[in-house]
């Protein structure tokens, strides 16, 4: 047993979760993996791996059973995120997005928004998560969509940019502003708004780098009208509920990015075992042997602390948020040097679309922007430690 190995045997998942992530390993082996370059190359969103997921019904795993779920732990979701990322980055995204789109209605929503959301998600139904604006990314208290009470209605308007899944979804976690409330901050909102909704549309969806199978949209909010009943929380919750939402879905795009690494480690290390040049194998050569050093180093001490956020979030451990920093930066950079370095060992075939690395790298590169940019990561994990001046 290598050391990568030694450290997925140590992940502590009791039998029925280890079960379902054999189901996981399985689909991604048969049936997502053979789709994911096709998917790419066609920029075609992925509907047979959603079948696929949904047939295993691995939605259920983060909903309550209350909601029509089978609920595991965080740790087996993380774990799975991971393998299908590993399959198809993709397909990953989409599906892990379900679960930060709807993990804050678990949390922050009310009996009957429960009762009535979940189930849809329960069943296979695609969500997103909906807060970037063209002028609102990094600051995403800059948003501007505006969240209008009108009776027992909400109209909304205003437009969002980069929404995964946004053009497919069955249900949107849209975060806006309250017009009754002046305060920047205090005034972010957040509600469902169910497809189909009068108003909501599709602009475009982005032609993109990478992750080219899953759908990126840009949505316009046009004097949209939602039930108030849709709301979450009170008017002003928004903020609190995006924080929250954030630490669980930090890890979640960090174990992502560790499956495209360990696809990247994986892809390399088979091909310079294989490769030969000047009358030995690639990976005789003590200047490739220090890479590998470095790289399977690094991904051994970015799955560890995966598996720590992980069981502390498990331990119902709620104020991980710099842990959580952490993993997300570490994994994300890990991924895209992983992928950059997995090109360099392939040398030139690398570079071209025969083989899985070419793709791995245009897939890492988002890993490192999305949900909060690395440079807003850091920024946050360094803070952490300042001292409030005066105490
Ligand atoms: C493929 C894809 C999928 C996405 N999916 C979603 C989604 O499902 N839902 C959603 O709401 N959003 C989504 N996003 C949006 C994504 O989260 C934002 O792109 C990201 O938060 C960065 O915002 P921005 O693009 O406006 O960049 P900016 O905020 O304009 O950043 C530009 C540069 O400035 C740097 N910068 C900004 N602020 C600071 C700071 N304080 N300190 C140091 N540097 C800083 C950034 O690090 C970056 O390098 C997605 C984006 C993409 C491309």
């Amino acid at each position: 047993m290598n050391t990568l190995e030694r450290l997925d045997a140590s992940l502590p998942l009791p039998n029925e979760e280890r079960m379902l992530l054999a189901s996981v390993q399985k689909i991604a082996r048969t049936q997502i993996a053979p789709r994911a370059e096709n998917c790419d190359r066609n920029a075609e969103f992925p509907w047979d791996n959603i079948k696929a997921i949904n047939a295993l019904g691995l939605n259920a795993m983060f909903i309550p059973e209350a909601y029509g779920g089978a609920p595991m732990s965080y740790s087996a979701y993380l774990a799975c995120v991971r393998e299908i990322a590993k399959a198809c980055a993709s397909t990953g995204i989409i599906w892990a997005t379900n679960f930060h789109a709807i993990k804050p209605v678990i949390t922050f929503g009310s009996e009957e928004q429960k009762q009535r959301l979940l189930p849809r998600v329960a069943e296979g139904g695609l969500a997103s998560l909906v807060i970037t604006e063209a002028d609102a990314g990094s600051d995403a208290t800059g948003m501007k969509t505006r969240f209008e009470p009108q009776g027992d209605d909400i109209l909304v308007s205003g437009s969002k940019i980069f929404i995964t899944s946004g053009d497919v979804a069955d249900l949107l976690l849209v975060f806006g502003k309250w017009s009754e409330i002046a305060e920047a901050k205090s005034a972010i909102s957040a509600l469902v708004v169910e497809k189909g909704t009068p108003g909501l549309s599709v602009l475009r969806t982005e032609d993109k780098l990478g992750h080219r199978a899953s759908s990126t949209a840009a949505l316009s909010f046009d004097n949209c009208r939602v039930p108030r009943a849709n709301l979450l929380g009170k008017p002003g919750d928004g903020l609190n509920i995006l924080l929250a939402s954030l630490n669980k879905s930090r890890p979640s795009v960090a174990a992502h990015a560790l499956g495209i690494a360990r696809g990247a480690f994986e892809d390399a290390i088979a091909y310079i075992n294989d490769r030969q040049q000047s009358g030995r194998r690639v990976i005789e050569f003590q200047g490739i042997q220090f890479m590998l050093a470095d790289l399977a180093s690094e991904l051994a001490l970015c799955e560890r602390w995966l598996w720590h956020v992980g069981a502390l979030v498990d331990a119902g451990v709620d104020d991980m948020g710099i842990e959580a920093s952490m993993l997300k930066m570490r994994a994300t950079d890990l991924a895209m040097r992983m992928a950059t370095d997995a090109v360099q060992l392939y040398g030139g075939y690398g570079y071209c679309k025969d083989y899985r690395v070419e793709r791995l790298l245009r897939d890492a590169k988002i890993t490192q922007i999305w949900e909060g940019t690395n440079q807003v990561q850091r920024q946050l994990i360094g803070r952490s430690f300042m001292k409030k001046a005066g105490a």
